[in-house]
């Protein structure tokens, strides 16, 4: 007999969702629903979100009673026990909003909540790069740098519901200022941010680059532009890009010493680039890495991409109520 679990993925401007089916040992997700998060008002939010997931058990037949759990991945900070999100920094008017069980009692499904970085990690761990696996991370390579760690198949959470943060491992002691206070996080040298924002802004001190006729037309530049400069020999845009590996391979050593786990998951925009961005970190990562041992934790790039936040809100769902 199948069972059945609702993903939800609450992000700053779409929400996501999915129905989870379970049977005998095989899970597949499907159903997929996407529609803008209203940023009006508390009970718009809520509104829209319980709205999305009826229209899409209707469209798929399901009565809601036939689902043993939803499961709610959201931007924190949270408090997970209380199923609150405390701070939405995207969407002001949020603070202390009970997500959980406004949710879950407005469709009649018992309901969790989770972070959503830890969501997507769940989500790879259980359906894409790392469903081989024990343990994995997962390093988010977007505006920020976000993630998640899976340890014997559960979110590792820490005691104060913060584990995983891997964008704020310090990688340049006295380095960039960053957003949460501390100098010289991942975050801003790893990221799309940094990249587009380190190239516009020593062209714009004067720097000779192919990015400044880039910067000029556009307005701005992105991680994709200075990655195309790279590959036609720009000497600017080749320096951006080895700065981000360089520092990216500094993180993913320092978390395979603490945990060593099976698996290091890449996902985020800045895996568009592919081999252009795992090769040169491979280089690195093999470099750095201590000469004690042969082994070393594989990197793989992420296979589910924007989905995998529905899929591991779901399979949240299922690991909190499942049989
Ligand atoms: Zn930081």
């Amino acid at each position: 007999m199948s069972e059945y679990y609702i993903g939800v993925d609450l992000g700053g401007t779409y929400t996501k969702a999915g129905i989870l089916r379970v049977e005998n040992s095989s899970m597949d997700v499907y159903g997929f629903s996407e529609a803008p998060t209203p940023t009006d008002s508390r009970d718009m939010l809520i509104d829209s979100i319980v709205e999305a997931v009826r229209k899409m058990l209707e469209e798929n037949d399901l009565p809601a009673s036939a689902c043993r759990g939803l499961g709610i991945g959201a931007p924190g900070p949270l408090n997970r026990a209380r199923g609150m999100i405390l701070h939405l920094p995207n969407i002001p008017g949020m603070s202390n909003l009970p997500l959980r069980d406004r949710i879950g009692d407005a469709l009649g499904i018992p309901a969790v909540l989770e972070n959503d970085a830890n969501a997507a990690a769940m989500g790879e761990y259980l359906f894409g790069a790392g469903r081989d696996v024990q343990s994995m991370i997962m390093l988010t390579l977007g505006t920020g740098v976000g993630g998640g760690i899976i340890v014997d198949g559960q979110i590792l959470h820490g005691a104060h519901d913060i584990a995983g943060e891997v964008g704020h491992i310090i990688v340049q002691p006295g380095g960039r200022l960053c957003n949460c206070g501390q100098h010289g996080c991942l975050e801003q040298y790893a990221s799309a941010t940094f990249l587009a924002k380190h190239a516009a802004d020593e062209v714009r001190a004067g720097r000779k680059s192919i990015l400044a006729k880039t910067l000029k037309k556009k307005g701005s530049i992105d991680a994709a532009d200075v990655n195309e400069a790279r590959k036609a020999g720009d000497a600017l845009a080749a320096e951006a890009w080895d700065t981000a590996v360089h520092h990216l391979a500094i993180g993913c050593v320092t978390l395979e010493r603490m945990l060593d786990c099976e698996l290091i998951v890449l996902a985020g925009g800045l895996v568009n680039a592919g081999a252009d961005l795992l090769d040169p970190l491979q280089a690195y990562y093999r470099e750095l890495d201590w000469k004690l041992s042969e082994q070393m934790s594989p990197l793989a790039i992420a296979t589910l991409g924007s989905r995998a936040g529905v899929h591991g809100a779901a399979g949240v769902a299922w690991q909190a109520f499942g049989s």
